[in-house]
């Protein structure tokens, strides 16, 4: 395992990283199972949010006796002061602690969402108060919109940002890793297999793991993956195989959809997931879980091209910050069923 100073947080923090957002979707004994073999096997960074359901609590109830091993990173997605303030005292009671190494501002893609979090009465200021009274040691933040987030930390007022980077969303790469290299900010990448649809496992890892990123977080649920992705860390990356790596992220990065959640489709069609999974399938075919995911969708995806009220300007595509072409995406997704092509389920 690869140990690296934290920026100007400065504590050793494992490239790994130990996602805790699915714990909640499995037998208790198999949450304390993974988490305390992650510990026992050089993990030191653990990652939850107030969200995450009863994440935080698993994490109390199965590895807090062992606090001093691990850099706690935990989220708040309230926005105001009074709320931010109760989540994060809740944060400490569920986990069975004092202090949170990191609290990050959760899930800002919105100007005015940062707005109010950074504004008098806003979630900042409780974050600022928690962090003075010794319960918070450093504030950072989270979101799907990496040129704003970059912007953002202008400010000064962070110390960290959690952010996308994998094979299919390389965008932290253009303007957001450099500025925090720049103000020596911790630099902490999620989502390596986004959500499922990257294969193979060792490459997804090996990916972020080449970039100038401290931690990867990955979404671990039991022992066998705990090792997998251990694994995929053992070896560095050598330049040829970074070269390899960010030719083929130049490749599945041109979708261009950032995940950032602005569209919306009426009859439910997970337009981000298509969009990020489409050159993945073009190219690997798909995990399956992809496999599955477009199972449940098909019939959503079959009528996009008779939805009335997009037939003359798709809906989703007048609210994409970055004027992609979704309904195109969507539809040509439709011929994949019309073709009867066989989805090509790899196992993980
Ligand atoms: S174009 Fe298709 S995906 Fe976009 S909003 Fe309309 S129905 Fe939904
Ligand atoms: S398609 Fe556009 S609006 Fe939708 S998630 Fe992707 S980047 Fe955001």
């Amino acid at each position: 395992m690869r140990y690296r100073e934290f920026g100007k947080i400065g504590y050793k923090v494992s490239s790994l990283g130990f996602g805790a957002m699915n714990l909640p979707g499995v037998p208790l004994e198999q949450a304390r199972d993974a988490l305390n073999y992650a510990l026992d096997h050089g993990i030191n960074y653990i990652d939850t949010a107030a969200g995450y359901r009863n994440s935080e609590e698993i994490i109390g109830e199965t590895i807090s006796h062992r606090r001093s091993e691990y850099f706690l990173a935990t989220k708040t997605n309230k926005r105001d002061y009074k709320s931010a303030k109760e989540e994060i005292e809740r944060s400490l009671q569920r986990m069975k602690t004092d202090y949170v190494d990191l609290l990050q501002i959760h899930y800002v893609n919105y100007v005015n969402e940062y707005k109010q979090a950074m504004d008098e009465g806003g979630a900042y200021e409780a974050a600022l108060e928690a962090k003075k009274a010794g319960k918070v040691r450093h504030i950072g933040i989270t979101g799907h919109r990496p040129e704003l987030l970059a912007k953002w930390v202008q400010s000064g007022k962070f110390d960290q940002v959690l952010f996308h980077l994998n094979l299919a969303q390389p965008f932290a790469l253009d303007e957001l890793i450099p500025e925090l290299v720049r103000q020596n900010m911790g630099r902490v990448a999620m989502k390596p297999l986004s959500g499922g649809f990257i294969q193979p496992v060792d490459k997804a890892i090996r990916y972020p793991y080449s970039q100038d990123v401290h931690v990867i977080i990955s979404g671990m649920v039991s022992v066998d993956e705990v090792k997998e992705n251990i694994a995929a860390m053992e070896r560095e990356v050598g330049d040829e195989e970074r070269t390899e790596l960010e030719q083929l992220a130049r490749q599945l990065g041109e979708h261009n959809c950032r995940r950032c959640n602005y569209c919306s489709c009426p009859i439910e069609i997970r337009i981000p997931d298509i969009m990020i999974s489409s050159k993945i399938r073009e190219h690997f075919g798909l995990l399956p879980k992809g496999t599955g995911f477009y199972e449940r969708q098909k019939d959503n995806i079959l009528s996009c091209a008779d939805y009335e009220p997009c037939r003359e300007k798709p809906l989703c595509e007048q609210q994409c910050p970055y004027h992609l072409p979704m309904a195109t995406v969507i539809r040509e997704s439709a011929g994949y069923f019309k073709e009867a092509k066989p989805f090509k389920a790899v196992n993980r």
